[in-house]
């Protein structure tokens, strides 16, 4: 835009008593039309013929072109993006996976994109425009690049830079030339039907399945690579199995046959439904049939039983002292496995921590109930009847049934989401966590963090914070904030209120930019230090209690090799975080016969994929 020079008298910024003697309100008012007429002029507003902003048309994605025009997205973790794409290619789409973003991709977003954008703006669409510039490289026109791709990414309405994300696209992409690439947007609103408001996307009950199906499978994966790693006996095997069986996971994910009620029912009722085909009690019946072979049927459990079994292979050692370190802080910053959060969960696993990171359905937990939290607190405003008196009873319970439905819409979604979460947590050995509950992180994060202040993670990173110190769950909480994050800086505020308040946290707020590395990786090594020493002390308290030496613990390990398979049931203490203190004690227990030693579940014939 313009910047508009305003000719200020600067004398009056000296003298401003001697300026209102000398100037009558008659004059100040005939500056100040005068003035307000130039700059109308300037901005060709002064014939009342102000336009309002409408967001540019865009060639849409047809349904044609699904078979010629790649779709590109990225920005999770792999694990995540593997099981995306495999959707996206079982519902018949072109899909490919984004590099992860780089400092390079850093520098080109800085480049082609507006100045003072939040760390996450420049990394993302620095990258998109990297990836179509090596394209370009490798010998595709300009025009074949637009015309063969698009980008699907989310969006938002704000309040934070997320809300700039998919205008920031479409700046950096028209200055560097790729002018018309098709940018689809997947709304944290509006879900996938504002995608899909395009029919080249469309949102059907298989993709809409499948995608759900993805994102706990990327989420539990994810969470039990960095739980499982640090403790394996065979170096790389952790890599090597979880590459090999998400592979596995993606086959199925592409090649299952959608259920179809005319072909996968009955021969007596498919005749039936052949013959009302298109209508509307066929259509409801096909799609719920559609959902239940989705979550329940035989290809996915014999899939997830197939990842057990694999993932069963590897062999770890939980007598290895590590301190449990939390990762909280930004959404896009707290995923990234590369250079935008300075590749930190690599580092910290090679300093020695087990990183505990964060799935992405807790924040889909944390949106739905933002949605029912809010509409309760709106009820009183929204009611039919306003301030009903205390003996108005009907009044009363008619505001409230006007809430009802929405509420109990959003409860159900809650429920059913946590459950089918769990579900996988177990059916893939109970390793991840499950998902905490959001009403008890607003309840700790309240007397810091408001739950209605909206914006990034909003209360999310106190309440976590919060959550996982009082309740032991790991010796640090380390927090990543990208350079520019506006919610972040807000809570940051509050994390020091947090941290005064609860004197046995270790806390350590980064913030993420394209450099610092080095000064960032030497602050998280210092924080470390003390983590390191507090994981260190449980596990000699805990020895300690037991009375025996290290040397008998490890003896009696070696006698039992069960104890070292991966889904060997390990009791854990309340209060005690630390994988090797909680091992120890068990062991304690089975050498004096206060447990018996627990048999490992085969998943064949005894695991429950309920
Ligand atoms: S939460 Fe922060 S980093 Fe993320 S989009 Fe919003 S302002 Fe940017």
């Amino acid at each position: 835009m313009a910047v508009t020079k305003i000719d200020f008298p600067l004398h009056a910024l000296a003298h401003p008593q001697a300026e209102t003697q000398t100037q009558t309100e008659e004059e100040i008012q005939q500056e100040l039309a005068a003035e307000r007429a130039r700059l109308a002029m300037e901005l060709g507003l002064h014939n009342g013929s102000a336009q309002h902003f409408r967001r540019p048309a865009e060639r849409p994605f047809t349904a044609e072109e699904r078979g010629k025009v790649t779709i590109l997205f990225g920005g999770l973790t792999w694990k995540h993006e593997k099981v995306i794409q495999a959707v996206f290619e079982a519902s018949g789409y072109r899909c490919e996976i984004m590099p992860v973003p780089n400092v390079a991709a850093f520098q080109l977003g800085k480049e082609y994109g507006n100045n003072g954008q939040c760390n996450p703006t420049y990394f993302t669409v620095g990258n998109l425009v990297q990836y179509l510039q090596g394209l370009e490289a490798h010998g595709m026109s300009r025009q074949e690049i637009i015309d063969k791709h698009v980008f699907f990414t989310a969006g938002s309405c704000g309040p934070c830079r997320f809300g700039m994300y998919e205008s920031e696209y479409r700046l950096a992409l028209q200055n560097a030339g790729f002018d018309g690439f098709r940018v689809l947007l997947f709304q944290q609103n509006d879900g996938i039907q504002a995608a899909s408001g395009e029919p080249g996307l469309k949102f059907s009950v298989d993709f809409g399945m499948g995608m759900f199906n993805a994102l706990n499978l990327g989420d539990i994966m994810n969470e039990m690579i960095y739980r499982i790693r640090p403790f394996e006996v065979n170096k790389g095997e952790t890599d090597r199995v979880f590459r090999e069986s998400m592979d596995a996971l993606c086959h199925t994910l592409r090649t299952r046959k959608p259920f179809e009620d005319h072909e996968d029912l009955p021969a007596w009722l498919s005749r039936k439904i052949a013959e009302n085909k298109g209508k509307k009690w066929e259509l409801t019946l096909n799609s719920l049939g559609k959902v239940y072979e989705q979550l329940y049927g035989k290809a996915y459990k014999d899939a997830l039983r197939d990842c057990y079994e694999q993932l069963s292979r590897i062999e770890v050692d939980r007598l290895r002292v590590k301190p449990v370190v939390k990762i909280i802080g930004e959404f896009w910053a707290q995923i990234t496995e590369g250079d935008g959060n300075f590749n930190m969960f690599a580092f910290l696993e090679r300093e020695g921590a087990q990183v505990l990171v964060e799935p992405i359905g807790t924040w889909v937990m944390y949106m739905m109930y933002q949605v029912k939290e809010r509409a309760r607190e709106k009820c009183a405003v929204n009611a039919r009847y306003k301030n009903p008196a205390a003996w108005e009873l009907h009044k009363r319970a008619r505001n409230q049934l006007q809430f009802f439905p929405k509420w109990l819409m959003w409860t159900v979604g809650e429920r059913i989401y946590a459950r089918q979460y769990h579900r996988v947590v177990e059916a893939l050995g109970g390793i991840a966590h499950h998902l905490v509950s959001q009403k008890e992180m607003a309840r700790l994060a309240h007397p810091f963090y408001n739950q209605f202040a909206r914006g990034g993670e909003g209360h999310l990173e106190v309440g976590k914070n919060v959550y996982y110190t009082v309740n032991r769950l790991c010796h640090m909480v380390l927090a990543l904030k990208p350079f520019g994050c506006m919610p972040s800086t807000q809570s940051d505020g509050a994390q020091s209120a947090v941290a005064n308040h609860f004197k046995e946290m270790i806390f350590l707020p980064i913030e993420t930019s394209g450099e610092g590395e080095v000064n960032a990786h030497s602050r998280v090594q210092m924080a470390l230090g003390e983590a390191k020493v507090k994981a260190r002390m449980e596990f000699e308290q805990a020895l300690e209690s037991t009375g025996k030496s290290l040397e008998d613990i490890k003896n009696y390990v070696a006698e039992h090799p069960t104890l070292r398979r991966l889904y060997y049931p390990m009791p854990e203490r309340k209060g005690i975080t630390g994988v090797a203190a909680n091992f120890v004690l068990h062991v304690n227990d089975l050498m004096n016969g206060k447990a018996r030693l627990a048999r490992v579940p085969e998943p064949a014939r005894e695991l429950a994929v309920a």
